[in-house]
């Protein structure tokens, strides 16, 4: 497995790959693995002739004030995990490779797709999605891959960098896996980390409320509210207050009043301690 910094060398390493034809696919990660990035990885490698994983703590995707300092980091186990996976070649680049100076290029997702949910004024705001949009443009620009692969566990992510790669012209495929969970059922997130021991029981309120919503959903029930009402009764009795509990359309992220036959998304977003942590399910349809 090779370990590559910079954007010139990635572009040698992968021209042998691109002459020969084979596919190339690219898993973005912030690092601190865990089986949920596995689980990107092998299937980018049972896909694709080649793996390539970027590691990179983007910062402009994180608010000032956000946990971009202390966010959990560990390079050397990261590049054990990747390895074992059958990476191929991990690109990590510094800051100042992927951001040097007079960088003055963004790219924003318009519209209900990024300005909902996490990306809501009073959230994380529109940069946040910015931040993200822009580097797997990027990230996209440098590694050139034909299949890149993102967990369903950021949804609104995977929706805003679809729409970002139809309206641009990338020629990639999006391939969007399941939620990886914990047995009881906490989905799997390198934030987990902050939580102590308590905090980790409270956290699984999160599913426990999603899993409410659906069960109200499969029980006839039609009204949006009414699942959101069992949702929130969840949250409650384990004291955990939600930054966010909605039911959307589960691809154009539209306000979903009624549980209709078509996928719904119910998103959840809440502070445990010192871990903000988000989830979602896709019910009906
Ligand atoms: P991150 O390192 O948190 O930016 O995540 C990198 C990629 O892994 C993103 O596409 C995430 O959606 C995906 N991911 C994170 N957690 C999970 C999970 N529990 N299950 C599946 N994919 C995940």
């Amino acid at each position: 497995m090779r370990i590559i910094r910079t954007k010139a060398e990635l572009r040698e390493a992968l021209a042998e790959d691109r002459r020969a034809s084979r596919t190339i696919g690219l898993v973005p990660t912030m690092g601190y693995l865990h089986e949920g990035h596995l689980s990107l990885l092998r299937a980018a490698r049972e896909r694709c002739d080649v793996v390539v994983m970027s590691l990179f703590v983007n910062p402009a995707q994180f608010a000032p004030g956000e946990d971009l300092e202390g966010y959990p980091r560990d390079e050397a186990r990261d590049m054990e995990l990747a390895e074992d996976a059958g990476v191929d070649l991990v690109y990590a680049p510094a800051v100042e490779e992927v951001y040097p100076d007079g960088v003055a290029t963004t790219v924003d997702v318009s519209g209900d797709l990024a300005e909902v949910l996490c990306g809501a004024p009073e959230r994380r705001g529109p940069e946040h999605f910015r931040g993200v949009a822009t580097v797997v443009a990027k990230l996209l620009n440098s590694v050139d891959p034909d299949v890149a692969f993102f967990g369903q566990k950021d949804a609104q992510q995977a929706l805003v960098i679809r729409r970002m790669v139809h309206d641009l012209d990338f020629s990639v495929e999006i391939q969007v896996l399941p939620t990886v969970r914990e047995p009881d059922g906490l989905a799997l997130s390198s934030r987990n980390a902050y939580l102590s021991a308590g905090e980790r029981e409270r956290a699984t309120a999160l599913i426990r409320a999603l899993r409410a919503a659906e069960a109200v959903a499969e029980s006839g029930e039609t009204r949006a509210q009414a699942a959101l009402d069992a949702a929130r009764a969840e949250l409650e009795q384990a004291g955990v207050e939600p930054e966010y509990l909605e039911a959307r359309d589960a691809q154009t992220l539209a306000p979903a009043e009624s549980l209709n036959g078509r996928p719904i998304l119910v998103a959840v977003a809440a502070r445990v301690g010192k871990a903000r942590l988000i989830d979602n399910l896709v019910i009906g349809g």
